[in-house]
Order: C-alpha cells, then sequence, then structure tokens
C-alpha cells in the first residue's frame, strides 16, 4: 500500500525525521514548511494523507486542519495532528477541528505506521467508493462529501472484550455517557455476541488469559455482520511486537494502558465516525448503482443492464458450448389499456405483469423491461422445450387471471411471446434479440396471446 503524505512543520529537522521513517515504509513523501503552502499542496490534488505539526508561525495546524475540512476540494483528506503538547485539551481541540487522529513528540515509530497505515487505507476505500459514485449520479458524491458532517460519532454499540471483569468495568464507564457498552469476558462468546448486535466498534484486550488476543481479532471479523467492525486493542507496554503484527492484520487501532480518558474517547469517536461514514457511502452508492440498472416503475432490470449482461452470457455460452435462450414479450392492446382506463391504470398493470413474469421464469433467468410495455428475459442454459415451458407458463399466468388495476373491474390482459435459442458461434447479442423480435412480430400476426419460436 502506498500513498503521498505530505508532511507540515516549520522545523526543518521535524520534517526530516518524519520523512526518512515513512520514506523507509516506501511511502511518497512531500513536505511543506508552513500552513499556506500546505493548503496550496492539497488543494492541487494526489494527497493520501497530511502530517500537521500544531505549533506553527502565522497560521497554526488548528487552522490549517478547518480550511482543509472546509473546502469541498481537500476536504476528504484524512488529516494527523502531531503535537508536543501532551495535553487532553489539545487534543480535543484538534478533533473539534476536523483531524482525524493525532501523534504526539516525539513521535512513536508503532503508532506513527499505525495511524497512518489505517488512515491510508480508509482513504483507499472512500477514494474507491466515490469513484464508483461518481459514475452513477453526481448528487451521490455530492450527499456523500457533505455525509461526514452530519455523521455523529455519539451513541455508538460497543462491544468491550476483557476477560478481567474490573479492566472491563472501568472501560465502560469511560464510554458508557455517550455510547451503549457491552463488556464481555469470556471471548469464546465473541463470534456469538457479533452476529447477534451490529456493533460500531469493538475493543479488544490483548490480556485474555488463554485466549490469543489477535485470533480473537480475526474470528470476530469472520461474520457477515461484523467483516467491517473497527478493532481497537488496548495494550500493555510488553505486548508491543503482538501489537504490530495486530495492525498489520487489520486492527485499526490501539491504545496504551493505564488508558487515559481522552485519548479513549478521541480514538473510539474517529473509529466510529470513519466506520458509519464507510457504512454510509457503501450504502448510497449501491443505492446508486440501483437507480442505473434498475426499472423504476417495475423494479425490473433496465435494457442498459440487459445488454451488457445479455453480451456477456452469450459470450460465456458460446465459450462452454452450452445452450441459451432469450424471449422477448410485448403485451397485446395496451394502448387501449391507456385509452379506456388512464395511464395509471396502464402502469398498474406494467406493474403487476412484470411481478407476474417474475415469479414464473426461473431464478437464474434474468427479466427486464426492455421499453414501453416490452419485456425480455435471458435464459442461460435452457434449450428448446425448457424455453417452451418457461414461455407457455408465463403467458397462461398472465393470461389466465384478470389483472386489479385500480379499475372497477379487474382487465383481462394478454401477451404475446418470441424466443430465439443461440445457434452458432456467430451469434451476437444484435442478432439473438432479432431474431426474438421477429418471432414475436408473428405471435403478433397469428393473433396474439401465444408463444412462438425462431423458425432459423
Ligand atoms: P400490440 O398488441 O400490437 O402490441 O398493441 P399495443 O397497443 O400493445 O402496442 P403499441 O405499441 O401500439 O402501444 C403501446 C402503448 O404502451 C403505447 C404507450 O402509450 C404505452 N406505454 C408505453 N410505456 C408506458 C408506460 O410506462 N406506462 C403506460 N401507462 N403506458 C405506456
Ligand atoms: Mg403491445
Ligand atoms: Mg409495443
Amino acid at each position: 500500500m502506498t500513498a503521498r503524505v505530505l508532511i507540515v512543520d516549520d522545523i526543518p529537522t521535524n520534517v526530516k525525521l518524519l520523512e526518512a521513517r515513512l520514506a523507509a515504509e516506501y511511502f511518497e513523501i512531500v513536505t511543506a514548511f508552513s500552513g499556506a503552502e500546505a493548503l496550496a499542496i492539497c488543494e492541487e490534488g494526489g494527497i493520501d494523507l497530511v502530517l500537521l505539526d500544531v505549533m506553527m508561525p502565522e497560521m497554526d495546524g488548528f487552522e490549517v486542519c478547518r480550511r482543509l475540512k472546509a473546502n469541498p476540494r481537500t476536504y476528504h483528506i484524512p488529516v494527523v495532528m502531531v503535537t508536543a503538547l501532551d495535553q487532553p485539551s489539545d487534543r480535543v481541540h484538534g478533533l473539534e477541528s476536523g483531524a482525524d487522529d493525532f501523534l504526539n513528540k516525539p513521535v512513536d515509530d508503532v503508532q506513527l505506521m499505525a495511524r497512518v497505515k489505517s488512515l491510508v487505507r480508509l482513504k483507499a476505500l472512500t477514494d474507491e467508493l466515490r469513484s464508483r459514485a461518481m459514475t452513477g449520479q453526481q448528487l451521490a458524491i455530492e450527499d456523500s462529501m457533505r455525509m461526514m458532517d452530519t455523521i455523529s460519532a455519539d451513541g455508538g454499540d460497543i462491544l468491550i472484550i476483557d476477560n478481567d471483569i474490573r479492566h472491563g468495568q472501568r472501560l465502560q464507564e469511560a464510554l458508557a455517557q455517550t455510547h451503549r457498552v457491552d463488556v464481555l469476558t469470556n471471548p469464546a462468546d465473541a463470534v456469538l455476541q457479533v452476529a447477534e448486535k451490529a456493533y460500531d466498534l469493538a475493543l479488544v484486550s490483548m490480556a485474555l488469559g488463554d485466549f490469543d488476543p489477535l485470533r480473537v481479532c480475526s474470528q470476530v471479523r469472520t461474520g457477515e455482520k461484523s467483516r467491517q467492525l473497527p478493532i481497537i486493542l488496548v495494550a500493555e507496554e510488553t505486548d508491543r511486537p503482538q501489537l504490530v503484527r495486530g495492525l498489520e492484520l487489520g486492527v485499526n487501532d490501539f491504545i496504551m494502558r493505564p488508558v487515559e480518558r481522552n485519548e479513549l474517547s478521541a480514538r473510539v469517536r474517529t473509529q466510529i465516525r470513519r466506520h458509519r461514514y464507510a457504512m454510509e457511502l457503501r450504502q448510497s452508492v449501491t443505492a446508486t448503482m440501483q437507480l442505473a440498472v434498475v426499472d423504476e416503475l417495475t423494479g425490473l432490470y433496465n435494457r442498459r443492464y440487459f445488454d451488457r449482461h445479455l453480451a456477456l452470457m452469450l459470450e460465456k455460452a458460446q465459450e462452454q458450448e452450452r445452450d441459451m435462450a432469450v424471449m422477448m414479450l410485448d403485451i397485446d392492446y395496451f394502448k387501449a389499456v391507456n385509452d379506456s382506463h388512464g395511464h395509471d391504470a396502464g402502469d398498474a398493470v406494467l406493474r403487476e405483469f412484470a411481478a407476474r413474469l417474475q415469479r414464473n421464469i426461473r431464478g437464474v433467468d434474468l427479466a427486464c423491461r426492455f421499453g414501453g410495455e416490452e419485456f425480455v428475459v435471458l435464459m442461460p442454459d435452457t434449450d428448446y422445450a425448457q424455453a417452451q415451458n418457461v414461455a407457455e407458463r408465463v403467458r397462461q399466468a398472465v393470461a389466465d387471471f384478470p389483472f386489479v388495476a385500480g379499475t372497477k373491474k379487474p382487465l383481462p390482459v394478454t401477451v404475446s411471446v418470441g424466443v430465439a435459442l443461440n445457434e452458432s458461434h456467430a451469434d451476437v447479442p444484435e442478432t439473438m434479440l432479432k431474431r426474438a423480435d421477429i418471432a414475436l412480430y408473428a405471435a403478433k400476426s397469428q393473433g396474439r396471446n401465444r408463444v412462438v419460436f425462431d423458425a432459423a
């Protein structure tokens, strides 16, 4: 994992020190010696993380951070404050100005790497999600940029795993004012616990008796619900070697005993905020992608998705010499429904038609609204007889029961169906669709409410 890190400090020796350590881990380093310079560099783009000194003449680190976080172009860049003042109030001040994390001078190597790697990983994830959202709807990214502001880091559901009951309770007390906290003293129950409840964070003590804390962490992450669960290790000075291993394995952060309350609450807040942000982003990306591929009225896939999918499936069928069928359906005399009962009734018929279609094809078949009152179904591994079966079943499911469409009486509806099978390696999506369409046209001209196969 490589990334471009901007180091900002008015004292060149400090810059050199951090630069040497990070360069040894193959990070690409950019340097700035004042707040103004740092802002200009970030504005240009391409920075993945900022290490920001607090005490600088002219513009201090808090102000730089505030400006970075207020600018939509630099908003998403993670900022780590580097402070000489070991003042809890300074940390709170830093987090209030929007900093994502902080480090104390002299900077500890393990801490430096842990913070940098964790934030760079998060940035890579959000970059990826942001760019996916970008290909969808512009709206979605703008939403996601604003989201971080509105995301609360309070009221988190936190699980503490510590088999020393007193230690566990002390951590709980420190967090209980702003969060909901469960304490688990038997690490063997951890997997079950995170499967039952959706936590925002786990605090795992490294002193777990017979249990290996890193194994507990990885087990916790195997569950469906807890795959992305942030984990903070609570460690003693003597745990260092294992701690480093834990961070390499993807543990998000750690805190040393004796645990300092302000630091605990700051680290917890940061992890919860990041976690919630990532979850929201993922959801908005999913929603955006949904919009791009699904027909709004019927909930079936749209034509754009179908075209893409058909091309892939046809290629696969040809490579593996397997059967495939395409079924094209068009509702009969649909214009008359609109004309006699109104557009809303027409829409209701389309929705009900889509539902019946979906119910009468198989799980592997892919149905889409091709446009208007035309639908198409892709049926992999399907030969003539099977296609005949499915098509006939759908036709009957439509014709046998009139449609409830908000009209006085339910409306009788029928559908005509054309089917084409893949034939040769020369077939491409267009030729298959064309043949299905010709068959459909034949079904219409032979009297409608019937299934016709492509003659070729
Ligand atoms: P045929 O049996 O030959 O298919 O006759 P038809 O009336 O079904 O075919 P035609 O293509 O003449 O008319 C299709 C109608 O479908 C015209 C259009 O107004 C209507 N339509 C297309 N999309 C929608 C929609 O989203 N909602 C509603 N209510 N009507 C739609
Ligand atoms: Mg029609
Ligand atoms: Mg039509």
